[in-house]
Order: structure tokens, then C-alpha cells, then sequence
């Protein structure tokens, strides 16, 4: 829809906001928080625009840190060990130093409207977005209003990368979890289950992730990495065989059902920033392109963008780091030329190599020794192929 965004004589006499956040998402809310916690933007007129109310608990998010973090007041469940499994074999997974957490988004969201009804200096409108125009003052075409900032923070994901008109890899994160509840103690909650390829749709990159709560209640999650989505039933058939073949559980109720996609790419979403328009969340680039993982890369790039904003810096500054998407996109190579693969790719890299340094690697904070260590524990073929084609422009099968 083209939206002319021309200033009308009302327009001229609105309030300028030092910032405005489109979207109160994980990108938004995190970014939100940060500043909050920052005395430098106590000055700050910070406006937040969302479509939507946020009142729906639309997401479980789950990751993995060391110690004590700044979200340790929602969290529903934690662990310190981990199991990844397949038919043949189960390795123990030792997380510690690392916790793995997972908490329910609507948490997140009523944590972050209180603290920022709260600032008086932050203003937050229901409002959905149609367009902005960069400049020194960037202007937002609301449905219903218009506005102005010095700085918006967008988390509209750009049109282009939905059109697909491109060679960017494009692998689906897709995935139906069931919050299944019992009445007999079943789930272990010591342990949660990081990837279980006992079932798997076809030979796909396939596998089911378990998160037990409490001894009576888990979310059990049927998840695939792959270029095409699958029929919805399909979900329900395979999650079903898991609860019943793998986990010998007949009876249950099922309390909620989380479906979900999150696109897996190489695709530079940063390269949509504008004068005074920078992307977050996954318009910003902010998904690990390998793993689907976003909530604590969100949370370590808003503090960059403080940080950048602080030092008078471009606000993206430092937030995409090269060798890693280049690591990734040998990854998603990988998996779209090798999707029958992928049980034995994980299998070799939580078999050989411990998994704080998977974490660590994961995080992008690797070294090019211990990356190089990682990258030598798995069987080098596919890999070799992903390489010679990014190179040499050479496929070879
Ligand atoms: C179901 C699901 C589960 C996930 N689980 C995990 C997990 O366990 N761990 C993990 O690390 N990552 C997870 N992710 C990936 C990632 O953390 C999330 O997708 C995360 O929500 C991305 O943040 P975001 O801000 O980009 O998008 P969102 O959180 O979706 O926020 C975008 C916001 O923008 C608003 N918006 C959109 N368009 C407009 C407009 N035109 N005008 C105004 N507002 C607008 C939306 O209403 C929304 O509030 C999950 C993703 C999904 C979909």
C-alpha cells in the first residue's frame, strides 16, 4: 500500500520523540527494558507503537546462560542437565555453568508494560504501523495517527525478504508443542530433552523437544528444520506416537497448543536500516540463522544498541557479526542440500564436543580455534561441498 506521508499542517505542530519502538515484541520489550535501566535515557521521550494488546501468551521462550539472569523472576522452569537422544544412542548433557530456563511470553509482556507504565517519560499506543520515512526526523504513518521520532527501532519484518526474490537461504524453524498434563508423576524434571530424533517426519531434519515443568506436566514439542512446511494434522499424528512409543504415556490432556514459525536465513535483514530506521528482533537480523534461538541474542543486541546510542554511535553498529553468518549460511548449505543429514550432524556435535563449548559457540563467542575444533569433530563432506560452492561457485553432489 503506498502511503504518503507528505507533512500535513497538523502534522508539523506534533510531539518528536527521541525514540519510538514499532513493536512490543521480544525485539521491542527488550529494547524497552534496557533503556529503562539506563540513567542516561531518564530524559529520553521513548514511544512505543504495537498492533496488538499483548495479552496473549502466544510463545515459550527458552535459553541458556550462565548463573543468575535478568529474567530469573519469570521463569517457569530451569535445568542444569539436558539429554539429546536418537535410537541408538542418549547422551547426558552436564549444562553447568549454564542453566537452561524457559518462560511463557505473556510474562514477559506484563512484566514489561508495568515497568513501562510506570516511566512517565515512555509512551505506549496501540497502533498498527503502515510506514515510515527516514530523515533526521523520520516519520510514522500510523493507521490511525501519525508520528514523529529522531530514531525508530523497527521490528516489521522488511516486505522484500517475504517476497523471496532472492538466493538467500531460507530454511522454516517450524514446530507444534502440546502443554500436555497428567494425573500420575511422569516427567522427569531434572532433565529436559534438547533433541530427540527417536520419530521424525520422513528423513527430514526432524525431532522432538521436551520441556517438563513439573512431574505432571511437559511441553512436548514436534520441531523441523526445512525448506517446506508440513500438513498441521501432522504435528498432532507424530506428537501422539511420542507421547505414547517413546514416552509410554496413554493418558493425558492436552492444556495448549504453541505452533510456531521462525525463518532460519543468511538474508542481511540489517541491510533495510535507514537514516534514523533501525530493524530489531528478526527483522533485525537478530535469530541465529542455524539454530532458530533469538530470545538472548535480542537481549545482548539491545544492550549493543544502548551502548552504540550512548557513544553517539550508528545504533546497528557491531550488531551482525560476518564470520558467523558465514558459518551459518555453510549450515543452512548444508541443510537445505542435506537435510537427511542432520540426525548424524547433531548427533557428532553433541557426541564430540562438550556442551558449554556448543553454547559458547552458538552465542558467536568462539574463538576461529575453537570453531575450527567444533568444526573438525564433524565429518567434513557436506561441509567441504558447502565451502567449494561459496567459494568457487562450484556445486558439487
Ligand atoms: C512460537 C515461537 C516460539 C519461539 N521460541 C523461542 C525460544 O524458545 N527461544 C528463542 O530464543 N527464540 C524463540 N523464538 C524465536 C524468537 O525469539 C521470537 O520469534 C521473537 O518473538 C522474535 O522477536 P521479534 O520482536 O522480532 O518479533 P515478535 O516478538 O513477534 O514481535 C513483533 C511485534 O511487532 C508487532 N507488529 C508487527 N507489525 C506491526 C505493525 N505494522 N505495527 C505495529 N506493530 C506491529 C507485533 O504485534 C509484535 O508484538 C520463538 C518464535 C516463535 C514464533
Amino acid at each position: 500500500m503506498a502511503v504518503n506521508l507528505s507533512f500535513s499542517p497538523i502534522f508539523i505542530f506534533i510531539m518528536v520523540y527521541d525514540y519510538a519502538i514499532i513493536g512490543a515484541g521480544a525485539g521491542g520489550l527488550h529494547l524497552a527494558q534496557a533503556m529503562l535501566t539506563d540513567e542516561w535515557f531518564v530524559d529520553k521521550k521513548v514511544l512505543i507503537l504495537d498492533k496488538d494488546a499483548k495479552e496473549t501468551d502466544d510463545k515459550t521462550w527458552s535459553f541458556w546462560e550462565k548463573g543468575e539472569g535478568k529474567w530469573d523472576h519469570l521463569i517457569t522452569q530451569s535445568w542444569d542437565k539436558g539429554v539429546f537422544k536418537t535410537r541408538e544412542k542418549t547422551i547426558e548433557l552436564e549444562l553447568k555453568p549454564y542453566t537452561y530456563k524457559t518462560l511463557q511470553a505473556l510474562e514477559f509482556y506484563k512484566d514489561g508494560k508495568t515497568k513501562i507504565a510506570k516511566a512517565s517519560n515512555f509512551t505506549w499506543i496501540k497502533e498498527e504501523v503502515q510506514a515510515v520515512e527516514s530523515g533526521a526526523i523520520v516519520l510514522i504513518q500510523g493507521t490511525t495517527n501519525q508520528y514523529q521520532a529522531k530514531q525508530v527501532f523497527d521490528s516489521r519484518i522488511d516486505r522484500k525478504f517475504k517476497e523471496g526474490k532472492d538466493n538467500y537461504y531460507r530454511i522454516l524453524q517450524h514446530f507444534k508443542g502440546w502443554l500436555v498434563e497428567t494425573e500420575k508423576p511422569v516427567f522427569d524434571t531434572s532433565s529436559f530433552v534438547m533433541m530427540d530424533f527417536s520419530i521424525k517426519w520422513q528423513d527430514t531434519a526432524s525431532f522432538t523437544y521436551l520441556l517438563p515443568l513439573t512431574p505432571t506436566s511437559a511441553i512436548v514439542e514436534f520441531t523441523l528444520f526445512t525448506p517446506e512446511l508440513i500438513p498441521y494434522d501432522a504435528y498432532d499424528e507424530l506428537l501422539t506416537k511420542y507421547l505414547k512409543e517413546e514416552l509410554k504415556i496413554e493418558q493425558y490432556s492436552i492444556a495448549k497448543v504453541e505452533y510456531g514459525v521462525i525463518p532460519m536465513t543468511n538474508y542481511p535483514f540489517e541491510k533495510a536500516d535507514k537514516k534514523g530506521i533501525t530493524k530489531i528482533g528478526t527483522a533485525g537480523a537478530q535469530v541465529k540463522a542455524s539454530t532458530g534461538y533469538a530470545f538472548k541474542n535480542i537481549e545482548r543486541g539491545s544492550q549493543k544498541i544502548i551502548e552504540n546510542l550512548k557513544q553517539q554511535q550508528n545504533p546497528s553498529t557491531g550488531l551482525v557479526k560476518q564470520k558467523y553468518r558465514l558459518i551459518d549460511t555453510l549450515y543452512l548449505d548444508v541443510l537445505t542440500n542435506h537435510n537427511d543429514w542432520a540426525e548424524t550432524l547433531y548427533t557428532q556435535m553433541y557426541e564430540r564436543n562438550d556442551i558449554q563449548q556448543i553454547f559458547k559457540f552458538l552465542d558467536d563467542e568462539t574463538s576461529i580455534l575453537e570453531e575450527l575444533r567444533i568444526m573438525n569433530s564433524l565429518d567434513a563432506g557436506h561441509f567441504l561441498k558447502a565451502v567449494i560452492y561459496h567459494f568457487l561457485g562450484i556445486r558439487i553432489h
